[in-house]
């Protein structure tokens, strides 16, 4: 409760309250998996990360005046560690080149996340002014505005309806396996559209929250990416 309390009271003063990533932390408080990683502000600072990290990273700018990072080029996947310390001062040019006085606060590197065995889906939630915090989830990732394939629920929702929420959307049969890929961990998926519930509606601040992607795999879910907008 504290650490979710800080975030949000933090941005509501701000004329801006808007936050992408930096909100990661109120997933976690909620049990929401997040991928391994941090924000750093220093080339060095990520390279540490980055080391302590299996494998590539991942590396996207942090900006509240940036919070649809790939649209800049300001995501870049798959990053060896001898790339990281070039890769950061790119990321940052690329959001300086877009917006000179942007509010830079970093650069996040994360854990790479399985999404060749993985479904990118989305769940967020939405004030609607007539039935209140409606909670979203559908297909994620670059097929979303594409397919349009969501489902609603007014919050907070039992276990049963977010389940169903895992049943009714037409990509459905995705997540349970359709061509021989084995299925992804729709418990999980299940879970984390409670806890989201749950986050929303225990602070009615929140105007509107997406995680998208989702990330679920046969192994687990994964939210990788965030972002809110408080009242
Ligand atoms: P934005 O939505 O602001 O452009 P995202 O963090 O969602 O930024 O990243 C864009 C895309 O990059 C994601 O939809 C996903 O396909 C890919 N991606 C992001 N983070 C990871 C990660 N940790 N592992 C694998 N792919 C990722
Ligand atoms: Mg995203």
């Amino acid at each position: 409760e504290e650490r979710p309390r800080e975030i949000l009271s933090d941005v509501e003063g701000r004329e801006d309250t808007r936050l992408g990533v930096e909100a990661m932390d109120l997933l976690d408080a909620y049990g929401i998996e997040t991928p391994q990683g941090d924000i750093v502000d220093a080339p060095e600072d990520a390279l540490t990360v980055a080391e302590d990290v299996e494998g590539d990273v991942v590396m996207k700018i942090v900006s509240p005046d940036i919070l649809h990072k790939s649209d800049i080029g300001g995501v870049k996947v798959g990053v060896p560690n001898e790339e990281v310390f070039d890769a950061y001062e790119d990321l940052v040019t690329r959001a300086r080149n877009y917006q000179p006085d942007a509010n830079i606060i970093g650069v996040q590197v994360q854990e790479m996340v399985d999404l060749d065995s993985g479904v990118e889906t989305i769940v967020g939630m939405n004030k609607d002014p007539q039935f209140g915090p409606l909670l979203m989830f559908g297909l994620g990732g670059i097929f979303v505005e594409v397919l349009e394939d969501t489902t609603f629920r007014v919050a907070p929702v039992a276990e049963s309806e977010a389940r169903e929420m895992t049943e009714e959307i037409d990509s459905a049969p995705l997540l349970r396996g359709a061509r021989g890929r084995d299925p992804v961990d729709v418990d999980g998926v299940t879970e984390t559209i409670q806890r989201l519930s749950q986050l929303v509606t225990d602070f009615p601040a929140i105007l509107e929250l997406d995680i998208n992607p989702l990330v679920a795999t046969p192994d687990g879910v994964k939210a990788v990416d965030v972002r809110l907008t408080v009242d």
